[in-house]
Parts: C-alpha cells; structure tokens; sequence
C-alpha cells in the first residue's frame, strides 16, 4: 500500500525530474552510467569495443577472474572487472612477465570497466573494456578478504605535501613494473603522477624509449591507467591521437612543476573594493545514451549470459583447466595440512608450464 502523501510526493519529484531532464523521446533520459551500473552481467555478443575511451561501452565483456596465481581484484563492490577479452588477457600476462623480470609480486587490479561498459561514475573513461587501473602496490602473499578488498588502500607514492615521489616508497621494481606494461606494442599509453614521470625521467638508464608512452596526468598517486591500443579486431573503436614523439622529459613535464602545482604565492588584496561578478553556477551535464553510438542501446538491452561463472575469462576456454578451483582455493590458503602442501605443489607445477591458468571462484577468504 502507498500512502497518499508519499505517492503525491513521487508524482510532484518525478514532475521536477521531467524538467530537468532532457526528454530525448525515447526513454533514455536518464545519465546513461545509471543505465549500465544496472547491469550485472555483460551481453553475450561478440567482443567488441564499441566508440571512445570517454563515449562509447563494451559488448561482449569478459570478467577478471578475482584470484589467479599472480593476481587479485580489487573493489569488488564496485563491480568494474569486466573489459574485451584482450584486455583481460593482457592483464594476466603484466602480472606474469612484471613478477619474472622484475620480481613484482603480483598485481592488485582497481577498476576496469562495467559489465557493458559505459559511463562510470568516477571516471572520464574507462567505458569501452580497453582501460584498467593498477595498483603501485605489490600482492602480498596472501590473499585479501573481500571485505579487505573494499577497504585497503594502495600506496601513496608521493612524499607528503609535494608533487614529488618519496624515495622511500619508490624502488626499481616500481620501474620494471612501468616499464613491462609500457613495453606492450597493445598498449597505448599510461596515465602516471606527474611526479612519477619525473623519477621515470630522472632515474630510468639504458632503454628509454618506453618513457613517451607514460603520459602524466592528475590523480594517479597511487596507481596507473593502463590503455590499450583500439585496433583492428577489437570493435568498431575510436583511435586516440598518437603519444608525441620523444620521451616527454621535457617542458611538458616541467610545466607541472612550474604551473600546475607551483606553491601559491601570496598575494596582497589592493585596497580597493572591486565588486565581483557572480559567477554562474556550472551545471554538471551527465552523458545520456544520446551522446554514445546508437549501438551501445543494444549493447545495454542485448540479451546477458546464463551465469556469471560462463563469463570470467579463461585463456584457452575450450582446454580443461589444469588446475581445477577447488586445488587452486586450498593452495591459496594458509592452511599447512598435508592436503594443502600436495595442492600448492601441484598448483606450483602448473602455473610454471601453464602460466594463464586462473580459478573460476574466488578462493574462501
Ligand atoms: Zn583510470
């Protein structure tokens, strides 16, 4: 039963709503990242990337298993593993190759897409399955609850009240980690601290070639954005201009320093009373499903799969898994029983010939 005044209510703040709202007459007048965050799952259509990092979503999307042997998923809450199966793919290989050749002891993955993509709350991009944010924090050797996975933080790699990193914090294998996932041909570029790309800058000897593909940018203290490339076999995507050529240790990294976060010099009021003019209140205009390609309506109707269990990527989906769950759950435990030390020995075994093998299931906290 709704009372008469409650419903009086909702019928007066849905009128409100109407005129605020644009009415594009064809029932999307809503932000469209309200639209998305209401689906759970992805479609069941091919792969495919589908217009810009920062105007477009994700058909087809894959989920990041939330265990694998070099790997954990953070923020499950949020539900933004998902992206292309490339991306997925690539993620797994980062967390293998940064571990082998530079000893990063695995990776903590932040936000990757929604399930279809789309406009994410929190993020300008991030809405076509071809972005993930990576944690500057290594995989302990344990795995984190779920809870703990909402709630632990990264690291802040800046030194307290400067734009500069702390050498306390930042080691070599920090640069390795950059480096392997800035090597990728696939990759496009990296979104670092601006403080970051300057260590980079300053420190990184040998091959600096890498160095242009890391872009500085705000935010970014504790993790980087990885992008990938959109190219052919990834969707109907939109490429972003090439990176400059260079390392981009430059006047371009220097105007950070010198502009963007220059120490505030104090500056005496004139005397004089000048009247300022009001300033207009800027309204934040949320994207609707008018300003994505006409696709990403499909997208967001098209038809989800029978489970989510069916859509957590699995290299190699048509070989049996050599390492079933269960084995992989027991090993990731702390547990020491026979059972455990003959399951993390065969999970050991496997993960060195089978690199990719992942769990389907979350081990048990
Ligand atoms: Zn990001």
């Amino acid at each position: 039963m709704i009372r008469k005044p409650l419903l009086q209510t909702g019928i007066f703040l849905a009128a409100i709503a109407g005129i605020l709202l644009p009415d594009t007459g064809d029932g999307y007048a809503q932000p469209a990242r309200q639209l998305f965050a209401a689906k759970p799952l992805p479609t069941t259509q091919s792969p495919a990337a589908y217009g810009f990092y920062s105007k477009g979503c994700l058909a087809g999307g894959v989920a990041l298993a939330n265990d694998g042997p070099t790997w954990q998923a953070m923020r499950p809450s949020r539900n933004r593993r998902w992206g292309h199966p490339k991306l997925v793919e690539l993620i797994q290989q980062l967390s293998i190759d940064a571990k082998r050749n530079y000893g990063w002891n695995g990776v903590l993955v932040g936000d990757m897409s929604q399930p279809r993509g789309g406009p994410v709350s929190g993020h300008a991009s991030h809405q076509i399955g071809l972005d993930a944010d990576i944690w500057l924090r290594q995989m302990p050797n344990r795995r984190f609850s779920q809870q703990e996975r909402n709630t632990t933080s990264s690291t802040w790699m800046l030194k307290k009240g400067t734009p500069y990193v702390d050498n306390n914090v930042w080691t070599k294998a920090h640069e390795g980690f950059l480096k392997t996932a800035a090597s990728y041909k696939q990759v496009d570029r990296l979104f670092v601290h601006p403080g970051i790309k300057k260590k980079l800058c300053d420190t990184v000897r040998g091959d600096r070639s890498w160095l242009g593909k890391v872009r500085p940018y705000w935010g970014h203290q504790s993790h980087f954005h990885m992008r990938m490339k959109c190219q052919a076999g990834l969707g109907k995507c939109k490429k972003q201009a090439a990176v400059p050529a260079g390392t981009g240790c430059d006047k371009s990294l220097d105007w950070w320093f010198k502009v963007a976060y220059a120490p505030k010099k104090k500056i005496k009021k004139p005397k004089i009373i000048v009247k300022k003019k009001k300033k207009k209140k800027k309204v934040r205009r949320y994207k609707t499903m008018a300003d994505l390609p006409r696709v990403c309506r499909v997208v967001l109707n098209g038809p989800g799969p029978v489970s989510l269990a069916s859509v957590i990527y699995k290299p190699g989906s048509a070989a049996k898994p050599a390492v079933s769950t269960t084995a992989i759950a027991i090993a990731a435990s702390t547990s020491d029983s026979p059972a455990a030390k003959a399951a993390k020995s065969v999970v050991k075994k496997t993960i060195s010939t089978d690199r990719l093998t992942v769990p389907t299931q979350r081990p048990k906290p």
